[in-house]
């Protein structure tokens, strides 16, 4: 091909060491994540009798379907425990702000 002949040998070409460089300008950015430690395996039988996030039942009192692919879970009672009262400066997707804008707010509340 024209293009690789033109180009000097082993070091590809403008193409593709453009994207050379964008890899290696990236890696530190993308590159492997880095290694979760202290993630304990859990108990299977312990991850059975923990409470259930949406009613507080235990796990294992929850029915699972698998038809679709994804699993389901049914709670055993349409009881709901009360959500959480979010108290504070929420994020742009309404989750409690965390990280540099929980510094931000707090240095406007200060501030002011
Ligand atoms: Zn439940």
């Amino acid at each position: 091909m024209a293009r690789d002949a033109a180009s000097r040998p082993g070091d590809g070409n403008a193409f593709t060491r453009f994207f050379d460089r964008v890899d290696s300008a990236l890696e530190p950015i993308f590159g492997a994540p880095p290694s979760v430690g202290g993630l304990e395996q859990n108990d299977a039988a312990e991850l059975r009798t923990r409470p259930c996030p949406v009613c507080g039942r235990a796990i294992f009192e929850h029915t699972f379907d698998d038809l679709s692919g994804n699993i389901v879970m049914t709670c055993p009672t349409s009881e709901r425990l009360p959500e959480r009262a979010a108290s504070g400066p929420l994020n742009e997707l309404g989750m409690p702000a965390q990280g540099r804008r929980l510094e931000r707010y707090e240095q406007r509340a200060a501030a002011e």
